[in-house]
């Protein structure tokens, strides 16, 4: 067991032990303790987002891409418009996944190193009244970026559109409260914030826009309007569901409650960060983006200018002392990433920093 590597990528993550001996056990997917199983897990994710008696969760097999695509398929429909936000790969990611759908999609984009910008948002809306739906990352995983969801769900709101969120990379730690911000749906998967393990992709959708989507996706089993009416109608999954990721997810969730919710878990995650970017400072390595916007989530780091430094045997070093990191997804810098999430705390960041001078040869 102990020699399990730490991973520091951002999904799949390190989950706790007793998640995963969730997983050591049989589910007949049709049985009473499944259903209840399930019901346990849509509820609790509503709870999450505190979403009770506005929003439905609609669970996925699938990695969370699969529930964005799914998400876009269901509720934006041949007549509707929708416009992404854009600044790194996971808003491309929309772009294309609209584009293929054949959906009417317009692009709205930043640098990868910059978030998006409320109030030219608020002019596309108010330049163009045939956008109906609006989709944006809430920390986009290609930097650690945190975009302004507040800000840009208000505008939406006051412009009457729909606010499509991929909060994947948030969904258990930043703060989302559907009570007081306005999301039409927000999409996350279970082996991030969460710490389950990777299968299964969700949506929290407002009721009134599920109940409306009927027949609107071109896909059958990508359907969230006929997968929600599945869970309605008989507490069933429609098709054979990932019953050990559902069983692990739901002992995640119950964790996660006892870490005292989103709050507790951030404070872990920022702490997390906080040991990370101080002690990669003393070794010479920098932040990517600016701290105002860096999430505790992800960090990017810049390769050092030295001429040096390669990743691969950085990689390589890391890995034979027990810790596996990401390469960089930046289109123009050189970089690194180190994910901050996961069932780890400062003790293995202090332990990583340790491992980092010995590979780089930090005396
Ligand atoms: C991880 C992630 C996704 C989905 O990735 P999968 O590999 O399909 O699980 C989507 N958006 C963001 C922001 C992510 O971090």
């Amino acid at each position: 067991m102990t020699s399990d590597p730490i991973l520091l990528t951002p999904g799949p993550l390190t989950t706790r032990e007793t998640t995963r001996r969730a997983m050591l056990k049989d589910w007949g997917s049709r049985d009473p303790a499944f259903i209840a199983l399930t019901a346990e897990l849509r509820s609790r994710l509503l709870g999450v987002a505190h979403g009770e008696g506005t929003h439905a969760a609609v669970p996925l097999q699938g990695s969370g891409t699969f529930a964005v695509e799914a998400t876009i398929a269901t509720l934006v429909g041949r007549d509707a418009h929708l416009l992404v936000l854009a600044n790194g790969a996971y808003g491309e990611r929309m772009i294309a996944i609209a584009i293929r759908l054949g959906l009417h999609v317009t692009a709205l984009r930043w640098p990868e190193d910059v978030a998006v910008d409320p109030a030219s948002i608020d002019s596309a809306l108010q330049l163009d009244g045939t956008i109906s739906h609006v989709a944006l990352v809430h920390c986009e995983t290609t930097t650690g970026l945190l975009n302004p969801l507040q800000a840009v769900a208000e505008i939406v709101a006051r412009h009457g559109r729909k606010l499509l969120l991929d909060a994947m990379a948030s969904f258990g730690a930043l703060p989302i409260d559907l009570r007081s911000t306005p999301v039409n749906a927000v999409i996350a998967s279970s082996n991030k914030c969460l710490e389950g393990t990777p299968g299964l992709g969700f949506a929290l959708i407002e009721t009134a826009a599920l109940a409306g989507a009927k027949g609107v996706c071109a896909s059958l089993s990508l359907d969230l309007h006929a997968q929600w009416c599945g869970f309605e109608t008989n507490g069933q999954w429609r098709f054979t569901p990932p019953v050990q990721v559902v069983a692990a997810l739901v002992e995640a969730l119950r964790t996660l409650e006892a870490e005292g919710g989103p709050p507790g878990r951030l404070r872990r995650y920022a702490d997390n960060l906080e040991v990370l970017a101080e002690g990669m400072g003393r070794l010479g390595f920098e932040l990517y983006l600016p701290r105002a916007l860096q999430a505790p989530i992800i960090a990017t780091f810049r390769t050092p200018e030295d001429g040096g430094f390669a990743f691969q045997p950085f990689y390589d070093g890391l890995a034979e002392r027990g810790f596996l990191i990401y390469p960089g997804k930046l289109t123009k810098a050189e970089s690194f990433r180190i994910g901050c999430i996961g069932a780890i705390d400062r003790r293995d960041f202090t332990r990583l920093l340790a491992a980092i001078a010995e590979v780089i040869n930090v005396p």
